[in-house]
C-alpha cells in the first residue's frame, strides 16, 4: 500500500494573488508531490508499508528513522496546510470563538500571538494553532516536526518554510502571515478539528 498524493481541496488559482498558482505548482506539485514519492520509496518492502500516513509519522519517531519520519511528516504536514486556508471567508464556530476568547484575549491577541510565533521561527519550520482539551495554544516546530506527536490536537498551521512564500512576497514572510491571518485562514476547518477534539476528549 502506498501513501496518496491526495488532491488539492481548491484549483491552483484560488488563493491567487496572496498564494499565486505558482507558488501552488511548486509547493503542491513539486514539494509536496516530493515528498510523496520519497516516503514511498523509503517504505517500499518494509513492515512501514501497511500503516497509515499518521500512524507512519508516529512510529518513525519513535523508532528514530529519520528519513521516514521527515518525508511522512511532511506529508501529513502540507495536507493539512492545505486545508488550513481557504478561498473563501470563513469565522470561528461560537465554541472556538470562546476558546480564543479565553486563551488570547480575543482575536486580536490570537493574531498577535501567532504572528509573533510564525515570524519567530528561525529557518523553516511551521505555526500552529492547536488544542490542548479545552485550552488553545500556539507553537512552533523545526523543519518536518509536526505536533501530531505530542499530546495536543492541530487545528490549523502555516508553513513558514521559504518555499512557501518566496515566488509570492520574496523574503518578506510578515507579509505572508498577514495574508494569511487576515484572508486565508480557514476557520471551518479549525473549528471542525476543534469539535472533534472535543467529542474525542
Ligand atoms: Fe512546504
Amino acid at each position: 500500500m502506498s501513501i496518496e498524493f491526495t488532491d488539492l481541496p481548491y484549483p491552483k488559482d484560488a488563493l491567487e494573488p496572496l498564494v499565486s498558482a505558482r507558488t501552488l505548482e511548486f509547493h503542491y506539485g513539486k514539494h509536496h508531490k516530493a515528498y510523496v514519492d520519497k516516503l514511498n520509496a523509503a517504505i517500499d518492502g518494509t513492515d512501514y508499508d501497511s500503516l497509515t500516513l499518521e500512524e507512519i509519522v508516529r512510529r518513525s519517531l519513535a523508532e528514530a528513522k529519520g528519513a521516514i519520519f521527515n518525508n511522512a511528516a511532511q506529508v501529513w504536514n502540507h495536507e493539512f496546510l492545505w486545508h488550513s486556508m481557504s478561498p473563501s471567508a470563513t469565522e470561528p464556530s461560537a465554541a472556538l470563538a470562546a476558546a480564543i476568547e479565553s486563551a488570547f484575549g480575543g482575536m486580536d491577541g490570537f493574531r498577535e500571538a501567532f504572528k509573533a510565533a510564525s515570524l519567530g521561527q528561525f529557518g523553516s519550520g511551521w505555526a500552529w494553532l492547536v488544542a490542548d482539551g479545552d485550552n488553545l495554544e500556539i507553537r512552533t516546530s523545526g523543519n518536518a516536526d509536526t505536533p501530531l506527536t505530542d499530546d495536543v490536537v492541530p487545528l490549523l498551521t502555516l508553513d513558514v518554510w521559504e518555499h512557501a512564500y518566496y515566488l509570492d512576497f520574496q523574503n518578506e514572510r510578515n507579509r505572508y502571515i498577514d495574508a494569511f491571518l487576515d484572508t486565508l485562514i480557514n476557520w471551518d476547518f479549525a473549528a471542525s478539528n476543534f469539535a472533534a477534539e472535543k467529542q474525542a476528549a
